[in-house]
């Protein structure tokens, strides 16, 4: 039987010392701030039936525990730094802790994010991850930083994660093959760090959320802090691979309103279009404008070609197609 300090020393501790001036095994890790920066903090927890189904593959569910924090950091401008893990488990079980840390480690990795602490404890399976960046004084992007005026952004695409969950639910009928490639979305989501992080770098956005619960949701809060309004394209927003072969209606339900994608939502001024169509391609991350922000508020919706749709894209009460 693995002992709590054993399943930590094995899973969790790694052979190589980190930047963290302390890492895991005193009463505190210590972390030396960079000088001048600000440090960003965000938690997410994921339990079990709310956020993912019982009996997850442990591998994606580990990606995904830090790629929902990551996508916090991301959508602040935030480098990241750090993080601690608090866990809950039902038992100790080897396979389960080799697939999640495995899954954990290969994303913490690839963005230079250190496991420096947290908890574990024997309870109903829990995830909890918080996680510590870094941004400039003045840099970080704010849900209260749009203006009128400015392009509305969004990264990547939108959709497939929302698409797989309908598989999945058997609200939608998916070829096995479709429903594999939307599932990769919603089970292993890629955090836009680099893009957001050079779009807090090179002051080219404003105001920035993760798209975690859906896009007019999400946008939603910008425009509540900020005391503002949008149009948007319905037809501009990016879907998915899988979504795009859909029907138009679904196509536009899915986008504007399916969860779990982690894609950012951005505002700028129109001046940076050129500058940030740049720096989407330098991180290989595909940007599109969607819309503007008004001065009135709420959030008012186009087709392609310029003319009001009297739709509700607000949640999946109205997807009918
Ligand atoms: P304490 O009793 O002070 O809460 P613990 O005995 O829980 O400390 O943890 C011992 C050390 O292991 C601490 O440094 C803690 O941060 C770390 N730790 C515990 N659980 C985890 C985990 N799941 N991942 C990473 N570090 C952990
Ligand atoms: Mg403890």
């Amino acid at each position: 039987m693995l002992s709590e300090f054993d399943l930590i020393k094995q899973y969790f501790v790694r052979p190589l010392p980190g930047r963290a001036a302390l890492g895991i095994g005193d009463d505190c890790a210590l972390l030396v701030p960079s000088p001048g920066m600000q440090t960003a903090i965000s938690s997410d927890m994921l339990v079990e039936g709310r956020h993912f189904f019982a009996g997850e593959d442990p591998q994606r569910l580990g990606h995904k525990s830090l790629a929902v924090n990551l996508s916090d950091l991301a959508a602040m401008g935030a480098r990241p730094v750090a993080f601690t893990l608090a866990l809950a488990l039902p038992a100790a079980e080897r396979a389960w802790l080799e697939g999640f840390s495995r899954g954990l480690f290969a994303l913490a990795d690839a963005h230079g994010c250190e496991l420096i602490g947290g908890d574990t404890t024997k309870g109903p399976l829990n995830i909890c991850i918080t996680v510590f960046g870094e941004v400039a004084p003045g840099r970080a992007l704010r849900r209260s930083a749009a203006r009128p005026g400015d392009d509305v952004w969004v990264s990547g695409t939108l959709g497939d994660a929302r698409l797989a969950l309908a598989g999945h639910l058997g609200e939608l009928a998916l070829p096995a093959e479709a429903l594999a490639a939307a599932g990769t979305r919603m089970h292993t989501p890629t955090p836009r760090v680099p893009l957001g992080v050079m779009l807090a770098e090179r002051s080219l956005a404003h105001a920035a959320i993760d798209i975690s619960d859906g896009l007019v949701g999400d946008l939603g809060h910008i425009l509540e802090k900020s005391r503002v309004g949008a149009t948007l394209n319905a037809d501009a927003l990016p879907a998915g691979p899988v979504l795009a072969t859909q029907p138009q209606a679904l196509r536009r339900a899915f986008t504007a309103a399916g969860g779990d994608d982690y894609e950012i939502c951005f505002t700028a001024p129109a001046s940076r279009r050129e500058a940030i169509l740049a720096t989407g391609a330098e991180c290989g991350t595909p940007v599109t404008r969607i819309g503007r922000i008004d001065d009135a508020a709420g959030l008012r919706w186009t087709d392609a070609a310029g003319a009001p749709l009297a739709v509700e894209l607000s949640s999946f009460d109205h997807f009918s197609g």
